[in-house]
């Protein structure tokens, strides 16, 4: 991994850049390609589409094709946050609270309840909760990777802090950490052998989130998330096929994938984006995505070790 105060040829940062970009499309991608499926059965997915393999839109949010939901758009507030007051649990909070208060068309029940606690009583984390092993806080925390880039321990710190705004888990805090590990070495350009490895030493210590045998679980429980989305990345060979490979499982389809997408984005990088899946999200995002990257990336301890900023 690239050591903070390391300086980075230009030629490897504008690199990290485009992986940035892809890793936060990526996850967008991956939301409005699993919404469509989000808690069918695979049978049920094979039935209607054999393979899904485009972005449609339908589902049972009846999304327009191209539309996102709250994986993507709290990822964005945290994103907005970074890149406007570094960093800020209350900013995000407030954001998570203003994008609550505008009834979006979807919400996890824990992000709810942590977003009526932060209303209510002003407080960024809630006590610990059995319940609170849902997926909700690693799906949004692709932007704190990208924010603590070449910093692994201020990624874990972060990661686990923005995630406890909603969820308090040790399980939501070590998938948080481990998917912002994975961005940080995607970014990096490091080896798929390389992330196999952490992804390993996790495992160690978090047994529960073994996923050989793949036992074909894709709910909201962020054990059955994480095994699926590791099954899945490391199982196939390209980010369309990683994509296609993790929503067709059904479930939690929309969240797995928005995690499948940033993970495979920043590993894969900018020029494996499906151009067909791309054409369908609206250009205000893709272009917000593209800038708000930018900024994180420039704010990381790894844009701010380079001599000059282009
Ligand atoms: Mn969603
Ligand atoms: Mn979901």
């Amino acid at each position: 991994m690239l050591s903070t105060g390391a300086s980075t040829s230009p030629a490897a940062l504008a690199d990290v850049r485009g992986r940035a970009y892809a890793t936060l499309l990526g996850s967008a991608l991956g939301d409005a390609l699993g919404a469509t499926v989000e808690f069918c059965t695979p049978s049920e997915i094979r039935a209607q589409y054999g393979v899904l393999r485009k972005i449609v839109g339908g589902g049972w949010l009846k999304l327009k094709p191209g539309e996102v939901t709250d994986d993507t758009q709290m990822s964005l507030c945290i994103a907005r946050s970074l890149a406007s007051v570094d960093w800020s649990p209350t900013d995000i909070a407030e954001r998570f609270a203003a994008w609550f208060k505008g009834w979006p068309i979807d919400v996890g029940n824990t992000c709810r309840r942590g977003i009526a606690r932060y209303i209510n009583h002003g407080t960024v984390a809630g006590p610990f909760n059995e319940g609170d092993a849902g997926n909700g806080a690693a799906m949004r925390v692709a932007p704190v990777a990208l924010a603590t880039l070449a910093d692994g321990c201020l990624l874990e710190c972060r990661a686990v802090e923005q995630g406890r705004i909603t969820h308090n888990h040790p399980l939501s805090d070590a998938a948080c950490v481990l998917i912002g590990r994975l961005i940080h070495m995607g970014c990096t350009g490091q080896s798929l052998e390389r992330l196999r490895g952490e992804i390993e030493d996790t495992i160690v210590r978090f047994p529960s989130f073994r996923f050989s045998p793949y036992r074909g679980l894709a709910t909201a429980y962020v054990v059955d998330t994480m095994q699926t989305v590791l099954h899945h990345f490391l199982s196939t060979h390209s980010f369309e096929e990683c994509l296609v490979a993790t929503v067709n499982q059904g479930g939690d389809a929309d969240t797995t994938g928005a995690i499948a997408g940033a993970i495979a984005g920043a590993f894969y990088g900018p020029a494996q984006l499906p151009e067909h899946w791309v054409r369908k999200l609206a250009p205000t995002l893709v272009k917000e995505i593209q800038e708000l990257s930018g900024h994180l990336v420039a704010r990381s301890p790894l844009g701010l070790s380079q001599p000059v900023m282009m």
